[in-house]
């Protein structure tokens, strides 16, 4: 007896570990790292030129020479990740493209999260610096040139004005703007507001609109009759809305052609892709070759 059950055993433990090999994948971490990279060389295509790994660190190259880690490899709370985060930690929660009836979920802030390092290099070091990028937008307001940010939102604000011609309610939820470029901290965290980069505007203001001066119950109710359509208009130009946010900021949209373009192609974790880039558009030259350079280089 004994003599039969050996061999059998040893020959289901080889058929075990070769269908185990058979089944190794690439581990999600991995998957998800990629996806990431290619999302920020797409949003930001002229400004990373690479990607390197480096003692198990990986970094994006920027056109500067400077190098950004992708994953610190810190273990941070949701309050940490917002104070610093890494570039990993700023794509982590995905932005919804779909529209919303009320204040979204606890700890749930996508865009929030920004990598100072990334924005200077983009859109200038210092006050000067970033003054010296500014462009004049429809309004006579003022928009950071670099990364085609004024351009985008050149383009929001004549959808916006076709918006208004169909839909009379929009345009009290539009004008007046309340604000582009202001050189400022965001009150209580020393951080520096999007605004200081010029990359952010402020529509009509609701004295419900920011999460510090309403409750959440105002909140709801304020994005419940909020124009829908406001929103998608910005998204669609690679803009996020600080409606959004946990900490809402409803008046409040940015330019962060990362967390819409992460949203749009890796968003749906049920979508299954024979490779890791699935959807995006390999027909593209640059995006195929941004795949090549990932490919490459980890
Ligand atoms: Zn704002």
């Amino acid at each position: 007896m004994k003599r039969k059950v050996i061999p059998v055993i040893l020959i289901m433990c080889l058929m075990f570990s070769y269908e185990a090999r058979a089944k190794t994948k690439e581990p999600d971490y991995n998957i998800t790292m990629k996806q990431d990279l290619l999302t920020l060389m797409m949003a930001y295509p002229s400004y990373i030129t690479g990607v390197e790994k480096n003692n198990e660190n990986v970094y994006i190259v920027m056109k500067s020479g400077k190098k950004i880690i992708y994953d610190d490899k810190k273990q941070k709370t949701f309050e940490q990740k917002l104070a610093n985060p890494d570039l990993q930690d700023m794509l982590e929660q995905i932005y919804p493209l779909e529209s919303i009836d009320g204040v979204v979920a606890d700890k749930f802030d996508p865009g929030r999260m920004r990598v100072y390092e990334l924005l200077h290099d983009v859109y200038g070091h210092s006050k000067g610096e970033i003054e010296k990028n500014l462009k004049l937008v429809a309004g006579g307001m003022q928009f950071n040139g670099q990364n085609a940010a004024a351009g985008n939102l050149n383009t929001v604000i004549k959808s916006l004005n076709e918006l208004t011609k169909s839909n009379g309610k929009a345009g009290s939820d539009i004008y007046p703007f309340n604000g582009t470029y202001n050189y400022r901290i965001i009150s209580g965290t020393g951080r520096l507001s999007p605004h200081a980069f010029g990359i952010a505007i402020d529509l009509n203001r609701d004295s419900r609109d920011y999460w510090q001066w309403a409750s959440l119950e105002q909140g709801d109710k304020r994005i419940k009759g909020y124009t829908k359509e406001i929103p998608k208009v910005f998204e669609a130009n690679n803009f996020i809305w600080g409606g959004k946010w946990i900490h809402f900021d409803i008046l409040h949209y940015e330019y962060r052609p990362e967390i819409i373009i992460k949203a749009k192609y890796f968003g749906n974790k049920d979508e299954k892709f024979d490779n890791w880039w699935g959807k995006v558009p390999i027909s593209d030259e640059n995006i195929k070759s941004f795949i090549d350079t990932i490919e490459k280089n980890l």
